[in-house]
Protein backbone atom coordinates (compact mmCIF):
# COMPACT_ATOMS: atom_id res chain seq x y z
CA UNK A 1 0.00 0.00 0.00
CA UNK A 2 1.44 3.47 -0.52
CA UNK A 3 2.16 5.48 1.98
CA UNK A 4 -0.09 8.57 2.88
CA UNK A 5 1.34 11.60 0.94
CA UNK A 6 1.81 15.14 2.66
CA UNK A 7 2.03 18.58 1.42
CA UNK A 8 2.78 20.71 3.95
CA UNK A 9 4.77 20.12 7.12
CA UNK A 10 4.10 19.86 10.67
CA UNK A 11 6.19 21.10 13.31
CA UNK A 12 7.27 18.14 15.53
CA UNK A 13 8.37 19.20 19.19
CA UNK A 14 10.47 16.48 20.54
CA UNK A 15 10.63 16.21 24.52
CA UNK A 16 11.60 14.61 27.93
CA UNK A 17 12.15 11.04 29.44
CA UNK A 18 9.13 8.62 29.08
CA UNK A 19 7.46 10.62 27.03
CA UNK A 20 10.26 11.10 24.41
CA UNK A 21 10.84 7.04 24.23
CA UNK A 22 7.01 6.77 24.07
CA UNK A 23 7.16 9.17 21.05
CA UNK A 24 9.99 6.90 18.99
CA UNK A 25 7.77 4.08 19.29
CA UNK A 26 4.74 6.33 18.21
CA UNK A 27 6.31 7.07 14.96
CA UNK A 28 8.30 3.92 14.39
CA UNK A 29 5.15 1.72 14.88
CA UNK A 30 2.17 4.03 14.06
CA UNK A 31 3.14 6.83 11.93
CA UNK A 32 6.24 6.22 9.55
CA UNK A 33 5.09 2.76 8.39
CA UNK A 34 1.31 4.27 6.80
CA UNK A 35 2.40 8.28 6.67
CA UNK A 36 5.01 9.89 4.03
CA UNK A 37 5.72 11.98 7.19
CA UNK A 38 6.48 15.03 6.76
CA UNK A 39 7.99 17.26 9.81
CA UNK A 40 9.77 20.30 10.90
CA UNK A 41 11.73 18.73 13.70
CA UNK A 42 12.61 20.83 16.98
CA UNK A 43 14.25 18.72 19.74
CA UNK A 44 13.04 20.42 23.22
CA UNK A 45 14.66 17.60 25.44
CA UNK A 46 16.18 19.35 27.92
CA UNK A 47 19.43 18.79 26.88
CA UNK A 48 19.23 20.29 23.74
CA UNK A 49 17.47 23.46 25.23
CA UNK A 50 20.19 23.93 27.36
CA UNK A 51 23.08 23.67 24.23
CA UNK A 52 20.81 26.05 22.21
CA UNK A 53 20.82 28.35 25.50
CA UNK A 54 16.38 27.67 24.59
CA UNK A 55 16.90 28.93 21.35
CA UNK A 56 15.42 25.89 20.07
CA UNK A 57 11.70 26.76 21.95
CA UNK A 58 11.92 30.10 20.66
CA UNK A 59 12.53 28.98 17.27
CA UNK A 60 9.85 26.06 17.72
CA UNK A 61 7.23 28.74 18.36
CA UNK A 62 7.81 30.71 15.22
CA UNK A 63 7.86 27.42 13.15
CA UNK A 64 4.46 27.21 14.75
CA UNK A 65 3.51 30.43 13.61
CA UNK A 66 4.81 29.86 10.28
CA UNK A 67 2.96 26.31 9.37
CA UNK A 68 0.06 26.86 11.28
CA UNK A 69 0.15 23.16 13.46
CA UNK A 70 2.22 21.61 15.98
CA UNK A 71 2.21 18.54 17.89
CA UNK A 72 4.22 18.92 21.02
CA UNK A 73 5.71 15.71 23.50
CA UNK A 74 5.81 16.39 27.44
CA UNK A 75 8.94 18.89 28.06
CA UNK A 76 10.78 19.44 32.11
CA UNK A 77 9.85 22.76 33.42
CA UNK A 78 13.71 22.68 35.15
CA UNK A 79 13.61 22.79 38.82
CA UNK A 80 16.50 23.13 41.31
CA UNK A 81 16.80 19.26 41.23
CA UNK A 82 17.00 19.07 37.32
CA UNK A 83 19.40 22.32 37.17
CA UNK A 84 22.05 19.73 39.04
CA UNK A 85 20.82 16.38 36.81
CA UNK A 86 21.22 18.33 33.85
CA UNK A 87 23.68 20.61 35.01
CA UNK A 88 22.06 23.18 33.42
CA UNK A 89 23.25 26.45 32.61
CA UNK A 90 20.13 28.21 33.38
CA UNK A 91 16.85 27.40 35.07
CA UNK A 92 15.21 27.40 31.71
CA UNK A 93 11.90 28.88 31.88
CA UNK A 94 8.86 26.24 31.45
CA UNK A 95 8.53 25.87 27.46
CA UNK A 96 4.44 25.56 27.42
CA UNK A 97 4.64 28.71 29.22
CA UNK A 98 7.08 30.16 26.46
CA UNK A 99 5.09 28.70 23.63
CA UNK A 100 2.06 30.21 24.96
CA UNK A 101 3.06 33.36 25.45
CA UNK A 102 4.36 33.83 21.85
CA UNK A 103 1.16 32.52 20.10
CA UNK A 104 -1.38 34.14 22.80
CA UNK A 105 -3.40 31.32 22.93
CA UNK A 106 -6.66 29.88 25.23
CA UNK A 107 -5.41 25.54 26.49
CA UNK A 108 -8.41 23.60 25.42
CA UNK A 109 -8.17 20.07 27.25
CA UNK A 110 -10.79 17.20 26.44
CA UNK A 111 -10.92 13.58 27.91
CA UNK A 112 -10.78 10.64 25.72
CA UNK A 113 -13.95 8.40 26.37
CA UNK A 114 -13.73 4.78 26.73
CA UNK A 115 -16.49 2.13 27.24
CA UNK A 116 -15.62 0.49 30.16
CA UNK A 117 -13.57 3.57 31.92
CA UNK A 118 -16.51 5.42 33.08
CA UNK A 119 -16.51 9.15 34.48
CA UNK A 120 -17.36 9.60 38.15
CA UNK A 121 -20.51 11.58 37.17
CA UNK A 122 -22.75 9.12 35.88
CA UNK A 123 -24.76 11.29 33.28
CA UNK A 124 -21.43 12.57 31.87
CA UNK A 125 -22.16 10.78 28.62
CA UNK A 126 -20.04 13.10 26.47
CA UNK A 127 -16.44 14.94 26.99
CA UNK A 128 -16.58 18.21 28.65
CA UNK A 129 -13.84 20.69 27.59
CA UNK A 130 -12.34 22.66 29.65
CA UNK A 131 -11.03 26.19 28.20
CA UNK A 132 -8.54 27.94 30.36
CA UNK A 133 -7.42 31.60 30.26
CA UNK A 134 -4.20 31.49 30.55
CA UNK A 135 -2.97 34.90 31.35
CA UNK A 136 -3.37 37.32 33.97
CA UNK A 137 -5.46 37.38 37.78
CA UNK A 138 -4.13 35.60 40.36
CA UNK A 139 -1.11 34.31 38.44
CA UNK A 140 0.54 37.26 37.76
CA UNK A 141 -0.79 39.07 41.36
CA UNK A 142 0.88 42.09 43.83
CA UNK A 143 0.53 40.74 47.26
CA UNK A 144 0.77 43.11 50.27
CA UNK A 145 1.18 41.66 53.93
CA UNK A 146 -0.44 44.57 55.76
CA UNK A 147 1.16 44.89 59.31
CA UNK A 148 -0.73 46.54 60.87
CA UNK A 149 -3.35 49.99 61.26
CA UNK A 150 -3.27 51.97 57.47
CA UNK A 151 -5.14 53.14 54.52
CA UNK A 152 -5.31 51.02 51.05
CA UNK A 153 -5.66 51.98 48.02
CA UNK A 154 -5.77 51.29 44.24
CA UNK A 155 -4.10 53.63 42.21
CA UNK A 156 -4.02 53.97 38.33
CA UNK A 157 -2.08 56.59 36.90
CA UNK A 158 -1.98 57.74 33.28
CA UNK A 159 1.01 58.28 30.74
CA UNK A 160 -0.44 61.71 31.11
CA UNK A 161 -0.14 61.80 35.00
CA UNK A 162 -3.41 61.66 35.97
CA UNK A 163 -5.02 59.53 38.54
CA UNK A 164 -7.95 57.26 39.49
CA UNK A 165 -7.75 56.58 42.90
CA UNK A 166 -10.16 54.18 45.14
CA UNK A 167 -10.04 53.10 48.47
CA UNK A 168 -9.43 49.98 49.61
CA UNK A 169 -10.17 49.38 53.28
CA UNK A 170 -9.27 51.37 55.99
CA UNK A 171 -7.17 48.72 58.57
CA UNK A 172 -7.46 49.32 61.84
CA UNK A 173 -5.37 46.27 62.03
CA UNK A 174 -3.23 43.58 60.75
CA UNK A 175 -4.14 41.79 57.34
CA UNK A 176 -3.32 41.28 53.32
CA UNK A 177 -3.77 42.60 50.29
CA UNK A 178 -4.00 41.71 46.80
CA UNK A 179 -3.74 43.60 43.13
CA UNK A 180 -4.63 41.39 40.24
CA UNK A 181 -4.89 42.65 36.60
CA UNK A 182 -6.04 41.27 33.17
CA UNK A 183 -6.15 43.35 29.60
CA UNK A 184 -8.27 43.60 27.24
CA UNK A 185 -5.97 42.32 24.45
CA UNK A 186 -5.78 38.88 26.21
CA UNK A 187 -9.55 38.72 26.79
CA UNK A 188 -10.23 39.15 23.56
CA UNK A 189 -7.72 36.47 22.26
CA UNK A 190 -9.43 34.23 24.94
CA UNK A 191 -13.18 35.24 23.72
CA UNK A 192 -11.96 34.29 20.09
CA UNK A 193 -9.85 31.30 20.31
CA UNK A 194 -13.26 29.69 22.82
CA UNK A 195 -15.85 30.52 19.58
CA UNK A 196 -13.28 29.58 16.96
CA UNK A 197 -13.27 26.12 19.03
CA UNK A 198 -16.93 25.82 19.40
CA UNK A 199 -17.33 26.55 15.39
CA UNK A 200 -14.33 23.88 14.80
CA UNK A 201 -15.93 20.86 17.23
CA UNK A 202 -19.70 22.32 16.71
CA UNK A 203 -19.84 22.56 20.42
CA UNK A 204 -22.02 24.71 22.09
CA UNK A 205 -20.06 27.09 24.72
CA UNK A 206 -20.10 28.08 27.90
CA UNK A 207 -18.68 31.14 29.82
CA UNK A 208 -18.83 31.81 33.16
CA UNK A 209 -17.64 34.74 36.10
CA UNK A 210 -18.96 36.18 38.92
CA UNK A 211 -19.89 39.53 37.50
CA UNK A 212 -22.84 40.08 39.61
CA UNK A 213 -20.45 40.28 42.59
CA UNK A 214 -17.08 41.75 40.27
CA UNK A 215 -19.28 44.22 38.98
CA UNK A 216 -15.64 45.43 36.61
CA UNK A 217 -13.62 43.11 36.51
CA UNK A 218 -15.34 40.17 35.90
CA UNK A 219 -17.92 42.08 34.36
CA UNK A 220 -15.79 43.47 31.56
CA UNK A 221 -15.02 39.60 30.35
CA UNK A 222 -18.69 38.95 30.13
CA UNK A 223 -18.97 42.27 27.95
CA UNK A 224 -15.92 41.60 25.62
CA UNK A 225 -17.30 37.92 25.21
CA UNK A 226 -20.99 39.28 24.25
CA UNK A 227 -19.66 42.13 22.05
CA UNK A 228 -17.36 39.70 19.89
CA UNK A 229 -20.33 37.19 20.01
CA UNK A 230 -22.55 39.22 19.07
CA UNK A 231 -20.41 41.47 16.20
CA UNK A 232 -18.42 38.46 14.82
CA UNK A 233 -19.63 35.11 15.77
CA UNK A 234 -23.67 35.25 16.21
CA UNK A 235 -24.79 34.29 12.73
CA UNK A 236 -21.70 31.87 12.84
CA UNK A 237 -23.35 29.64 15.53
CA UNK A 238 -26.51 29.60 14.64
CA UNK A 239 -25.21 27.85 11.13
CA UNK A 240 -23.71 25.28 12.75
CA UNK A 241 -26.31 24.87 14.94
CA UNK A 242 -24.77 25.65 18.33
CA UNK A 243 -25.09 28.17 21.28
CA UNK A 244 -23.01 30.58 23.14
CA UNK A 245 -24.49 30.90 26.84
CA UNK A 246 -23.12 32.71 29.88
CA UNK A 247 -24.18 32.34 33.28
CA UNK A 248 -22.74 32.92 36.80
CA UNK A 249 -19.58 30.61 38.00
CA UNK A 250 -21.72 28.54 40.66
CA UNK A 251 -24.42 28.10 38.74
CA UNK A 252 -22.08 26.54 35.54
CA UNK A 253 -21.16 24.45 38.78
CA UNK A 254 -24.14 23.41 39.51
CA UNK A 255 -25.13 22.92 35.81
CA UNK A 256 -22.18 20.91 34.90
CA UNK A 257 -22.77 18.68 37.49
CA UNK A 258 -26.45 17.78 35.78
CA UNK A 259 -25.31 18.06 32.11
CA UNK A 260 -24.63 14.89 29.40
CA UNK A 261 -21.31 16.79 28.61
CA UNK A 262 -20.27 17.77 25.05
CA UNK A 263 -20.01 21.22 25.49
CA UNK A 264 -16.92 24.04 25.74
CA UNK A 265 -16.66 24.76 29.29
CA UNK A 266 -14.52 28.47 29.57
CA UNK A 267 -13.09 29.31 32.84
CA UNK A 268 -11.23 32.62 33.58
CA UNK A 269 -7.37 31.55 34.73
CA UNK A 270 -7.90 30.68 38.42
CA UNK A 271 -11.26 28.84 37.49
CA UNK A 272 -9.85 27.04 35.28
CA UNK A 273 -7.11 25.68 36.74
CA UNK A 274 -9.66 23.90 39.70
CA UNK A 275 -12.44 23.61 36.92
CA UNK A 276 -10.07 20.75 34.83
CA UNK A 277 -7.95 18.85 37.24
CA UNK A 278 -12.06 18.23 38.65
CA UNK A 279 -13.25 17.17 35.19
CA UNK A 280 -10.04 15.50 34.27
CA UNK A 281 -9.95 13.17 37.59
CA UNK A 282 -13.95 12.44 37.20
CA UNK A 283 -13.41 11.55 33.70
CA UNK A 284 -10.50 8.68 34.81
CA UNK A 285 -6.88 9.62 34.42
CA UNK A 286 -4.57 11.98 33.61
CA UNK A 287 -3.14 9.72 30.31
CA UNK A 288 -6.43 10.27 28.95
CA UNK A 289 -6.70 13.65 28.47
CA UNK A 290 -5.91 15.89 25.18
CA UNK A 291 -4.69 19.10 25.15
CA UNK A 292 -4.69 21.58 22.52
CA UNK A 293 -3.23 25.70 22.31
CA UNK A 294 -5.44 27.27 20.10
CA UNK A 295 -4.39 30.95 18.96
CA UNK A 296 -6.92 33.47 17.86
CA UNK A 297 -4.57 34.04 14.28
CA UNK A 298 -5.80 30.18 14.22
CA UNK A 299 -2.39 28.01 14.78
CA UNK A 300 -2.66 24.65 16.75
CA UNK A 301 -0.59 23.49 19.47
CA UNK A 302 -1.19 19.76 20.27
CA UNK A 303 -0.16 17.78 23.67
CA UNK A 304 -0.79 15.34 26.34
CA UNK A 305 -2.33 16.80 29.31
CA UNK A 306 0.17 14.81 31.52
CA UNK A 307 4.11 15.80 32.05
CA UNK A 308 7.68 13.75 30.88
CA UNK A 309 6.19 10.55 33.59
CA UNK A 310 9.36 10.74 35.09
CA UNK A 311 8.68 7.53 37.61
CA UNK A 312 8.44 5.48 35.15
CA UNK A 313 11.53 6.32 32.95
CA UNK A 314 13.67 6.03 35.80
CA UNK A 315 12.39 2.36 35.90
CA UNK A 316 13.08 1.66 32.52
CA UNK A 317 16.92 3.47 32.68
CA UNK A 318 16.69 0.65 35.80
CA UNK A 319 15.84 -2.01 32.60
CA UNK A 320 12.74 -2.41 34.55
CA UNK A 321 9.12 -3.03 32.18
CA UNK A 322 7.37 0.12 32.62
CA UNK A 323 3.18 0.46 31.08
CA UNK A 324 3.04 3.62 30.65
CA UNK A 325 0.21 4.93 28.55
CA UNK A 326 0.63 6.54 25.17
CA UNK A 327 -2.95 7.66 24.11
CA UNK A 328 -2.67 11.26 24.91
CA UNK A 329 0.84 11.18 23.38
CA UNK A 330 -0.74 9.29 19.95
CA UNK A 331 -4.61 11.99 19.84
CA UNK A 332 -1.97 14.79 20.08
CA UNK A 333 -0.60 12.76 16.66
CA UNK A 334 -3.88 12.30 15.55
CA UNK A 335 -5.03 15.94 16.32
CA UNK A 336 -2.42 17.37 14.69
CA UNK A 337 -2.46 15.29 11.89
CA UNK A 338 -6.22 16.01 11.27
CA UNK A 339 -5.39 19.72 11.05
CA UNK A 340 -2.84 19.06 9.15
CA UNK A 341 -5.12 17.50 6.37
CA UNK A 342 -7.99 19.64 6.97
CA UNK A 343 -5.81 23.01 6.44
CA UNK A 344 -3.98 21.19 3.17
CA UNK A 345 -7.19 19.07 2.10
CA UNK A 346 -5.72 16.62 2.59
CA UNK A 347 -8.41 13.67 3.14
CA UNK A 348 -6.25 10.54 3.39
CA UNK A 349 -4.22 12.36 5.96
CA UNK A 350 -7.96 13.15 8.18
CA UNK A 351 -8.82 9.11 7.80
CA UNK A 352 -5.87 8.67 8.68
CA UNK A 353 -6.20 10.51 11.60
CA UNK A 354 -10.08 9.15 12.25
CA UNK A 355 -8.87 5.59 11.83
CA UNK A 356 -6.11 5.66 14.61
CA UNK A 357 -7.62 6.90 17.24
CA UNK A 358 -10.49 3.86 16.61
CA UNK A 359 -7.58 1.79 16.68
CA UNK A 360 -6.60 2.48 19.65
CA UNK A 361 -10.10 3.35 21.60
CA UNK A 362 -10.82 -0.03 20.33
CA UNK A 363 -7.29 -1.76 21.59
CA UNK A 364 -8.70 -0.78 25.28
CA UNK A 365 -12.46 -1.51 24.80
CA UNK A 366 -11.03 -5.24 23.37
CA UNK A 367 -9.60 -5.22 27.08
CA UNK A 368 -6.01 -4.71 26.22
CA UNK A 369 -4.61 -1.70 27.74
CA UNK A 370 -1.93 -0.08 30.66
CA UNK A 371 -1.74 -0.98 34.19
CA UNK A 372 -2.94 2.72 34.83
CA UNK A 373 -6.66 2.23 33.11
CA UNK A 374 -6.51 -1.70 33.90
CA UNK A 375 -7.15 0.29 37.64
CA UNK A 376 -9.77 1.60 36.97
CA UNK A 377 -11.57 -0.07 34.50
CA UNK A 378 -14.84 -1.99 34.96
CA UNK A 379 -14.26 -4.64 31.80
CA UNK A 380 -13.38 -7.95 33.00
CA UNK A 381 -10.32 -9.90 31.98
CA UNK A 382 -7.95 -7.11 31.09
CA UNK A 383 -4.69 -7.64 29.20
CA UNK A 384 -1.78 -5.24 31.06
CA UNK A 385 0.52 -4.47 28.46
CA UNK A 386 3.46 -3.12 28.94
CA UNK A 387 4.48 0.23 26.69
CA UNK A 388 5.97 -0.86 24.08
CA UNK A 389 3.45 -3.99 23.84
CA UNK A 390 0.44 -1.61 23.99
CA UNK A 391 1.60 0.45 20.99
CA UNK A 392 2.34 -2.93 18.74
CA UNK A 393 -1.57 -4.10 19.88
CA UNK A 394 -3.05 -1.13 18.19
CA UNK A 395 -0.92 -1.25 15.10
CA UNK A 396 -2.67 -4.99 15.16
CA UNK A 397 -6.28 -3.41 15.48
CA UNK A 398 -5.35 -0.63 13.43
CA UNK A 399 -4.23 -3.36 10.40
CA UNK A 400 -7.79 -5.18 11.04
CA UNK A 401 -9.70 -2.29 10.73
P1 LIG B 1 3.48 13.43 35.21
O1 LIG B 1 4.53 13.21 34.21
O2 LIG B 1 2.17 13.91 34.67
O3 LIG B 1 3.25 12.09 36.03
C1 LIG B 1 2.69 12.04 37.33
C2 LIG B 1 2.16 10.65 37.60
O4 LIG B 1 0.93 10.46 36.92
C3 LIG B 1 3.06 9.52 37.09
O5 LIG B 1 4.08 9.22 38.01
C4 LIG B 1 2.07 8.41 36.87
O6 LIG B 1 1.65 7.83 38.10
C5 LIG B 1 0.86 9.18 36.33
N1 LIG B 1 0.92 9.34 34.88
C6 LIG B 1 1.02 10.50 34.16
N2 LIG B 1 1.00 10.25 32.87
C7 LIG B 1 0.92 8.91 32.72
C8 LIG B 1 0.87 8.05 31.60
N3 LIG B 1 0.92 8.55 30.36
N4 LIG B 1 0.76 6.72 31.81
C9 LIG B 1 0.71 6.22 33.04
N5 LIG B 1 0.74 6.99 34.15
C10 LIG B 1 0.84 8.32 34.00
O7 LIG B 1 3.96 14.49 36.27
P2 LIG B 1 5.35 14.59 37.08
O8 LIG B 1 5.99 13.23 37.18
O9 LIG B 1 5.00 15.34 38.28
O10 LIG B 1 6.25 15.49 36.18
C11 LIG B 1 7.34 15.00 35.41
C12 LIG B 1 7.88 16.13 34.57
O11 LIG B 1 6.91 16.54 33.63
C13 LIG B 1 8.26 17.38 35.35
O12 LIG B 1 9.62 17.71 35.07
C14 LIG B 1 7.33 18.45 34.85
O13 LIG B 1 7.99 19.69 34.71
C15 LIG B 1 6.90 17.94 33.52
N6 LIG B 1 5.56 18.35 33.05
C16 LIG B 1 5.44 18.66 31.75
C17 LIG B 1 4.20 18.98 31.21
C18 LIG B 1 4.12 19.31 29.75
O14 LIG B 1 5.12 19.33 29.05
N7 LIG B 1 2.94 19.53 29.23
C19 LIG B 1 3.07 18.95 32.02
C20 LIG B 1 3.21 18.58 33.36
C21 LIG B 1 4.47 18.27 33.87
P3 LIG B 1 2.37 6.53 38.73
O15 LIG B 1 3.78 6.93 38.97
O16 LIG B 1 1.57 6.33 39.97
O17 LIG B 1 2.26 5.41 37.76
MG1 LIG C 1 -3.57 22.96 38.42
Amino acid sequence: MDKIKMTTPLVEMDGDEMTRILWKMIKDELLLPYIDLKTEYYDLGLEHRNETNDQVTVDSAEATKKYGVAVKCATITPNAARMTEYNLKEMWKSPNGMIRAALDGTVFRAPIIIKGIEPCVKNWEKPITLARHAYGDVYKNTEIKVPGPGKAELVFTAEDGTEIRETIHNFTGAGILQGIHNTDKSITSFAKACFNYALDTKQDLWFATKDTISKKYDHNFKDIFQEIYENEYAKKFEEAGIEYFYTLIDDAVARVMKAKGGFIWACKNYDGDVMSDMVSSAFGSLAMMTSVLVSPSGVYEYEAAHGTVQRHYYKHLKGEETSTNSVATIFAWTGALRKRGELDGNKDLMAFADKLEKATIKTIEDGKMTKDLALITSLKDVTVLNSENFIKAIRETFETL
